[in-house]
């Protein structure tokens, strides 16, 4: 089977709605697909419509904003209860704080470039979960820049002098939520040192104690050199090893299923959220 964990819809700062995205994932041979969209389930339902009638297996899924010693870490969350109220208030939290700091960043862009607020809300899905990829779209809209690649690469580097950091919370506390609403925890591209800094082996540690169930290793924006290592490690701690696209529509170069999990990690991943408590079904295509 081909099984792709690790893809995103306009609910956050993908391009197609849910349904738009798992038929473009059947006409491409997808087979299971991982829907985690940033700090939100509001595809869900859709997607679960979409993947009854296209016949294919869903994963409902969310990625998780957090910082860990002031370092981005995106741990995905996999069969959660989405009203678990643990969880749910703490994406609820971050969603409320990726405004405030999208008007932070606007403040300082406006005063070289033109654009406002309305301008990144008008380019962003109803409801959608916002971020920098919207301020980016918000750029290429004004002819600032051509594509979110030129945004991310100069004006919204999380090196530049516009950035503002996202206050949310430790991945240690997100680990346990996740557990609690019955869902499994996977660490999205852990070595994604493009991206900014990257946490280092004695967190990882740290959050393998903390109940980390997986690593996300097949994902391009962890150096092929790293990969081995991160998989013995995995194999160390009996976690579930899983590889994605991280597709983003049109919003990223990356396509569906370039990165992909085996049945057997994805049968692991099954198993252990069917132990816990609380949490949702697998979709079975
Ligand atoms: P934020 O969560 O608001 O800080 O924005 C980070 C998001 O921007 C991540 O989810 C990535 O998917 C997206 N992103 C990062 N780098 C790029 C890039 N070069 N091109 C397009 N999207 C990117
Ligand atoms: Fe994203
Ligand atoms: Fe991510
Ligand atoms: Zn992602």
């Amino acid at each position: 089977m081909v099984i792709d964990l690790h893809v995103h819809t306009a609910f956050s700062d993908g391009t197609q709605t849910p349904s738009e995205l798992i038929s473009e994932a059947s006409m491409e041979g997808i087979d299971v697909v991982g829907l985690t969209d940033h700090d939100t389930t509001a595809g869900w339902t859709l997607a679960e419509d979409a993947a009854r009638v296209y016949g294919l297996g869903l994963v409902r899924g969310m990625e998780i904003s957090c910082r860990y010693e002031g370092i981005s870490v995106h741990l995905l969350s996999y069969l959660h209860d989405p009203y678990d109220t643990g969880l749910a208030e703490v994406v609820q939290e971050t969603r409320r704080a990726r405004l405030d700091r999208t008007h932070l960043i606007i403040e300082r862009l406006a005063e070289d470039y033109p654009i406002d607020m309305d301008a990144v809300l008008s380019v962003s899905g109803e409801d959608a979960t916002i971020g920098r990829p919207h301020i980016a779209d918000a750029l290429v809209a004004a002819g600032v820049v051509e594509s979110r690649t030129e945004a991310f690469s100069s004006i919204l580097s999380s090196q530049g002098k516009y950035h503002v950091s996202l206050p949310t919370i430790d991945p240690i506390t997100a680990i346990g939520l996740i557990r609690e609403a019955g869902g499994v925890s996977v660490f999205a591209h852990p070595r994604a040192a493009m991206r900014g800094r990257v946490v280092p082996d004695s967190a990882m540690t740290e959050f393998i104690a903390a109940g980390l169930d997986g690593l996300e290793v097949d994902h391009r924006d962890n150096p092929p050199q790293e990969r081995e290592a991160m998989r013995r490690l995995a194999h160390e701690h009996d976690l579930i090893v899983t590889g994605s696209s991280d597709y983003h529509g049109t919003g990223k170069p990356n396509r569906l299923g370039e990165h992909v999990t085996s049945d057997h990690m994805l049968a692991k991943l099954l198993e252990r959220a069917a132990s816990r408590p609380g949490g949702v079904d697998y979709i079975q295509g």
